[in-house]
Parts: C-alpha cells; structure tokens; sequence
C-alpha cells in the first residue's frame, strides 16, 4: 500500500481527519474536501486548507485507483519534510527509522496520535465497557498509582493497559511496573512503532518481559486496523540469531488467555 498521511488537520472550524474517516466516507464527500484544498492552493498557496498532522506540510486528495475503485489518501504537496514518517517521496532515512528518529517534538505528536488512534480503535469494539487515555488509573491493590497511556476494559476479554514507547530512554522500572499492572490484574501491551538497528536496552527488556514479541502500532497495523474496524498490532517475534520473523497481524483477544496476566507467559508467536 503507497504511504498516506494518516492524519490531516484542516483550518478551523473542520479540524482533524484521519485517513480512515477518509476513506469512510462517499466520494462525493472527499471529492468535495479535494476541490476546496486545490482551490485554496491556486488563491493562496501560503495558507493551505490541509495540513499534515506530523510535520505540517500542506497536503493534498489523492484518488488512488484500486480493484475495488477509488480509494481517497492524503498525500504531501511536494517539497514536504522529507524527515516526515509520512512521507512518500524519495527518503533520506530508510521508513521504519524515521518515527524513532525524528524530533523531538514531532516525537510527542506521533505518541499523542498512537494513543488517540488505539483508542479510537479499541471504541469500535462492542465489548469495550471502559475506556480512558492518559488518565489516572486508581490501583486497586497498591497504594501507587501508574498512568498508563490507554487503559480499556472489554467484557469478557480483560482489562488492558498500553503503554506507548517510542525511542526516548525509559524513564522508569520496566518490571516494577510489569509487577503492578499484574496484581491489579491487568494485561500490560507495549507498544512500540517500529523495531530497526540496535534497540534501546528499555525496549530489549520489554521484549524480554514478553516472552520474545514486540507488538507494533506501525503503518501496517493502523492499515489492518482500519480495514478490520478494530485495533489491530504488528506482533513481530525474534528470529534465534538476529533479526526478526516475519510479523502477523494480532487482536486482542489472540493474547493467550490464561496467562494474559502472567507477564512471563506472553508468546502469541511460535
Ligand atoms: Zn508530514
């Protein structure tokens, strides 16, 4: 699938689109959205209708044509922000190394939008019965509270806590926080965007904690996502030498259920 902006923020009063309300919606609806922004473009180029959440580039409708007829994308006008995650053209640093190493405040608007994206997915599920994004979660059994980034209960699955980790250094006990989220009885999911060179020893942790996978919230899960109508994440598990196999799609409710809560019992890959 070409890379499309994910999100797009439109001047006021319109506001933030996501690709997959995008695409959601009738051709005449993002027909309309194309015209106004090439519109706008020809009368006045330095305010453009549409821009990129991520590096703020003005961008543009592209009808891609599928089997299935036209499917609408965003996509950066030219002389976008080549650093940009989101960008199509000719890169300087390989894909999946850009989100990681992008800056830092570009950094805080991806994990802003991860949250917002896992959440928005985990809505669509008819089970969720509790949802909260970056909220005091009150602990049960410890006196400590944590915040975890996204906390979800869905009945008959579980409760659920993602935390979203991108390349920053962890700032804090990774099995503390493991051993917390257990005794509330709590499934704990790290979330990372990408998995590329020599990863930080927080994330190898992590990946150690879970048993060898690494779940992602990359272009492929929010793609998958999207067309599932439910979140779903990249599960990558380490390959013996180096490297990793190929990943698969996962839901949540793939996570083995009897030790969803046992940290030491996560292996949803063999
Ligand atoms: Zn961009």
């Amino acid at each position: 699938m070409q890379r499309t902006v994910e999100i797009a923020e439109f001047e006021l009063p319109r506001g933030r689109i996501t690709v997959g309300e995008l695409m959601a919606m009738e051709p005449a609806g993002w027909e309309h959205l194309r015209s106004e922004i090439n519109l706008r473009r020809t009368a006045d180029p330095d305010r453009p209708l549409a821009r990129c959440h991520y590096c703020q580039s003005s961008i543009y409708i592209r009808a891609q044509a599928t089997r299935d007829g036209n499917v609408p994308m965003f996509v950066h006008f030219q002389g976008a922000d080549p650093e940009c995650p989101w960008f199509a053209g000719k890169n300087v640093v390989p894909d999946d190394a850009r989100a990681a190493q992008y800056r830092g405040h570009q950094e805080c608007a991806l994990h802003r939008w991860m949250c917002d994206m896992i959440a928005r997915f985990l809505e669509m599920d008819p089970r969720l019965t509790k949802l909260s994004v970056d909220r005091y979660l009150k602990p049960q059994i410890e006196e400590r509270g944590r915040y975890p980034d996204v906390y979800a209960e869905l009945d008959g699955l579980g409760k659920f806590a993602f935390e979203v980790q991108l390349s920053k250094p962890f700032a804090f006990e990774i099995a503390a926080r493991h051993r917390h989220y257990q005794a509330e009885g709590v499934s704990l999911i790290w979330v990372f965007r990408a998995l590329d060179g020599e990863l930080p020893q927080g994330f190898r942790d992590v990946i150690t904690m879970q048993r060898g996978n690494a779940f992602l919230f990359d272009d492929a899960a929010f793609n998958a996502s999207v067309a599932a109508n439910g979140l779903r994440l990249s599960a990558y598990v380490e390959a013996d030498s180096s490297g990793w196999r190929k990943p698969r799609f996962v839901r949540l409710d793939d996570l083995p259920r009897a030790s969803r809560s046992d940290v030491a019992g996560w292996r949803v890959v063999d």
